[in-house]
């Protein structure tokens, strides 16, 4: 049956256990049971009052493995012929009644599975339930059985008999099964059992003041059978501070202490002027109520019990998981108090956890979050909108001692009964952004020593360019100088020629005036700048000297240009870059051709430097962009990498491809809105 199987290892674990002793101790449970059973009989037909043998077997099937069922079935038929043999009724009827017992047994075992796949039956209320369906069907199906084996149908009180019987196998079956099968399977937790230390002494009272209750009884007045409720207190506080086993053995000891001394004519039954049947069957009926429902209380104790421990156990899980994270955790209510903070969050904040539990999270913000705060939480709860939650933002932190640093907050919600609560993530970035900003001043260190080391290559071909006004100048100057000493008829002609010199000499304190530029090591600054005129002068720079190299330059413009905001020095420093590779890829070609796009469209402007050089090898597609990665024998392999940088921190973008009438194109994207921000 699929109930036994998927009930797993528990089930598992007592059919291996079975095997051992619990067959043994079940068979022996049987015998004691039914030799309680006929001890227990009512004056009038000997019929018993309280049946727990077939709760032994049921409890021994659900616990047993099938193959052993057959040799426990013959042990309880011997021993019922044995017990019917040797008490009353003969060893035919004792084995009939065993039969039924054993029938029972089995289809309530069956059908318990069935139903419930839980070994343990007072833990949960459901399985309790079924336990009471399971006694109400069993009971009856084994009343009806033994009414006709005991040859009761002739007897006067029929009726009565069945139902003293049903109400006896219930009654066995309530308050026995769960005990039997709480050890059948682990026979050794009965040896293992100690009685919990607060179970003695209202045992001792449940016990005690039941027998004080029933001998004291004079078994003639009208008090009526509520004298059975007697250890109802004390049982109530046995299932409130012990285990359920232990408060089903007790509660099953009272019943069984009750039963005997009604039999024994003690108690609220012993009143001579009701039959004693019917007293007893009114005794039957309100020890299964009482059975019933402390059993219940017990399970519904179990139940919140076991929710109590899932929820230690989890909020420990938590509770540990939230310690190894670490960064700092806050959880706040909906009016911004503090409901939890972080080992993480105490040494984040420099505060002690019970120093801001209870307080508004604001104190953990400096001016103007403070302020702000209690607004943005009860304006989030009245319109739904999000300015941080979900979102996760970079914020500044308060610590104790009043200094802030930079935060990352990622802050998460839940709903609970208690209405919203957030959850705040929050990383401590002051030494994020010293690392970033110590990598700024690096990568501005290498792009000014790069540009540096551009300048150097471009030094000779510099000095050649400066010759030229120079001489010119000094020609010049030369020329007026004769000029003058020739007369004065001459002057206008001298001033002429010193005018020259003075355009020569401005031209060269222009060339000097862009290198110095170009080469001073200055703050970043992104300024709108016309992109005809960035590109004009970089190619001014990078052109110097190349006219010897017999290079075809072409720049091609597309109408007028919006000003793009760059920082020019930098978007020079690529172009030259690319400038120079792409003359550099040229040298020795038969076709030197340098051609620069500026193209315009949507959203950004796209600078294309096309030349029809060697092209780019394809085991270099990949590196390009990495640093040191070159070919040339005095490169630095630096430029492309420092380029792609730059451009990126404009929001732009760098890549080539090649071009179809040979060589390589680089393009240059730049947003024409300062998207980027970096
Ligand atoms: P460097 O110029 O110092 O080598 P770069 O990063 O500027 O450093 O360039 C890396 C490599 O990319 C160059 O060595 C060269 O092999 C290749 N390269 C760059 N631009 C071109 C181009 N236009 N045509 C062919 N190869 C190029």
């Amino acid at each position: 049956m699929d109930g036994l199987d998927s009930a797993g290892t528990s089930y598992e674990f007592a059919k291996r256990a079975a095997g051992g002793v619990g067959v043994w101790l079940a068979c022996g449970l049987y015998l004691a049971a039914l030799a309680l059973s006929h001890a227990l009989a009512t004056a009038l037909g000997n019929v018993p009052v309280f049946w727990p043998p077939a709760a032994i077997a049921m409890a021994t099937f659900l616990s047993t493995d099938r193959r052993q069922w057959w040799m426990t079935a013959v042990f309880m038929a011997v021993s019922g012929a044995l017990a019917g043999q040797i008490g009353a009724g003969g060893a035919l009827a004792g084995l009939l009644i065993s039969t039924a017992d054993i029938a029972v047994g089995i289809a309530g075992s069956l059908l318990f599975q069935r139903l419930n796949a839980h070994k343990d039956m007072l833990t949960r209320l459901r399985t309790l339930a079924d336990l009471f369906l399971v006694a109400a069907l069993v009971a009856t199906a084994h009343a009806t059985a033994t009414v006709w084996i005991s040859a009761d149908p002739g007897s006067p009180h029929f009726y009565q008999s069945w139902t003293i019987r049903w109400a006896a196998v219930a009654l066995g079956l309530l308050l026995a099964t769960p005990l039997a099968a709480g050890f059948l399977p682990q026979p050794d937790r009965l040896a293992r059992w100690r009685p919990s230390g607060s179970l003695i002494l209202p045992a001792t009272l449940a016990l005690g003041s039941t027998a004080v209750a029933y001998l004291a009884w004079p078994g003639h007045s009208d008090v009526p059978l509520v004298v059975a409720l007697t250890s109802v207190p004390f049982l109530v506080w046995i299932a409130v501070t012990c285990s359920t086993l232990e408060a089903a053995a007790v509660l099953a000891a009272v019943s069984v202490l009750e039963l005997c001394l009604a039999v024994a004519g003690y108690g609220p039954t012993a009143d001579p002027d009701w039959p004693s049947d019917v007293r007893i069957l009114w005794l039957q009926f309100l020890l299964l109520a009482r059975g019933g429902t402390i059993l219940m209380l017990c399970s519904a104790i179990a139940a919140r019990r076991q929710v109590e421990i899932i929820a230690e156990d989890q909020s420990t899980r938590l509770q540990s998981m939230v310690e190894a994270v670490p960064d700092a955790i806050i959880t706040i209510d909906e009016r911004g108090l503090i409901t939890f903070f972080s080992t993480a969050a105490e040494r984040m904040f420099q505060y002690r956890a019970e120093e801001v539990v209870g307080q508004n999270v604001k104190i953990l913000m400096p001016m103007p979050y403070q302020s702000e705060h209690d607004g943005y939480l009860s304006r989030y709860l009245r319109t739904g909108e999000k300015r941080i939650i979900g979102i996760g933002r970079i914020v500044v932190g308060r610590r104790k001692d009043g200094s802030t640093f930079p935060i990352e907050l990622a802050v998460g919600e839940a709903l609970s009964k208690g209405g919203h609560i957030f959850t705040g993530l929050i990383r401590d970035i002051s030494e994020r952004q010293e690392t970033e900003r110590r990598l700024h001043e690096v990568q501005d260190d290498l792009i000014h020593v790069s540009r540096l080391s551009a300048m150097g290559e471009l030094a000779s071909a510099l000095a050649h360019e400066l010759n030229q006004p120079l001489t010119a100048i000094s020609n010049y100057l030369l020329a007026a100088r004769q000029l003058v000493q020739r007369g004065p008829e001459h002057a206008e002609r001298a001033m002429d020629i010193i005018g020259r010199s003075i355009d020569q000499a401005a031209r060269a304190g222009r060339i000097i005036r862009q290198l110095r530029q170009f080469v001073q090591k200055r703050e970043v600054e992104r300024t709108p700048s016309e992109i005809d005129k960035v590109v004009d002068e970089a190619s001014a720079l990078a052109f110097i000297g190349l006219k010897e190299k017999g290079i075809h330059v072409t720049i091609e413009r597309q109408g007028s240009l919006l000003a793009v905001p760059v920082d020019r020095i930098q978007i020079q420093q690529v172009l030259i870059n690319l400038i120079r590779n792409a003359v550099d890829a040229m040298e020795g070609m038969e076709r030197r051709d340098l051609t620069i796009t500026i193209a315009l469209h949507d959203n950004h402007v796209r600078i294309s430097v096309i030349d029809t050089g060697t092209g780019i090898a394809t085991d270099m597609h990949e590196k390009m962009f990495q640093a040191f990665a070159t070919t040339k024998p005095a490169g630095m392999g630096v430029g492309l990498s420092i380029s792609r940088n730059i451009v990126e921190a404009h929001g732009g973008r760098l890549w080539f491809e090649p071009n179809p009438d040979g060589g390589t194109i680089f393009h240059l994207d730049l947003p024409l809105t300062d998207g980027q921000a970096g």
